[in-house]
């Protein structure tokens, strides 16, 4: 990171009230499986790529010199991080917010109903049940930070949390940032240092996100 990056502010923000219970519960969780994360975070990737297929139907000037979508996986093991980057639609800070710091979905709303109806132990299940989305990545991660550059915007934006109720924001040298799209790099917990192996992420992506229709590849971060 640069120092011109370091010098800008970070705001502080605190989690919505019901996102502070799901993090609680997901770190505390005993829940096994937990290589869903990788699911839900390809999946999100996907899914920023389709959005930009489709408005860049109606302002083709979005693809700018990148018209592939790619998902990008980079191991780290010296560091103990997994990064999960996409050339999709990326977020502004608004966006950010929104989605990151708050249970606007359906499936997450009635995740945590079933759960507020359920005993503690049934949570771990329940998991498995919902898709939970991005915020299960704090199952493997004591820090997520998400770097993002929207399509046709020329700012960028690090998101920053370590899960336990707040989170900052802050704006993002370009050259820090995806030219556009989103990269998440988990910070991954000691016990999780198994997700920065080869063998191991390539079997979770076979078995769990077989059917995504962007090409997922996977390097290794060269030292
Ligand atoms: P869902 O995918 O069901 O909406 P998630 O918790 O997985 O729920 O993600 C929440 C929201 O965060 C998404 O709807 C999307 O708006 C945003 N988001 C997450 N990851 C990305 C990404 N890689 N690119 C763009 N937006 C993303
Ligand atoms: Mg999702």
């Amino acid at each position: 990171m640069s120092t011109a990056t370091a010098e800008k502010p970070a705001e502080a923000h605190v989690f919505e009230a019901d996102v502070a219970r799901l993090l609680h519960m997901m770190v505390h969780s005993v829940y096994s499986d937990k290589d869903v994360f990788l699911r839900e975070l390809v999946s999100n990737a996907a899914d920023a790529c389709e959005k930009l297929r489709y408005e860049a139907i109606s302002t083709p000037s979005l693809l700018a010199g990148d018209p592939d979508a790619r998902i990008m996986l980079v191991l780290d093991a010296d560091n103990n991080r997994l990064v999960i980057e996409d050339n999709g639609i990326g977020m502004s800070r608004a966006e950010l917010i929104e989605a990151l710091g708050t249970i606007a979905r359906s499936g997450t709303r009635a995740f945590m109903e079933r759960i507020e109806a359920s005993k503690a132990a049934e949570g771990a299940q329940l998991i498995g049940q919902f898709g939970v989305g991005f915020y299960s990545s704090f199952m493997v991660a004591e820090r997520v930070d998400v770097a993002s550059r929207k399509g046709g915007e020329d700012e960028a934006w690090l998101w920053s949390s370590d899960g336990k109720g707040s989170y900052e924001v802050r704006p993002l040298d370009l050259a820090d940032a995806p030219t556009r799209g989103t990269r998440i790099t988990l910070h991954l917990m000691e016990d999780a240092k198994d997700y920065t192996r080869r063998g191991k992420v390539e079997a979770i992506v076979k078995q769990q996100s077989g059917h995504v229709p962007v090409p997922i590849m996977l390097y290794d971060k060269p030292d």
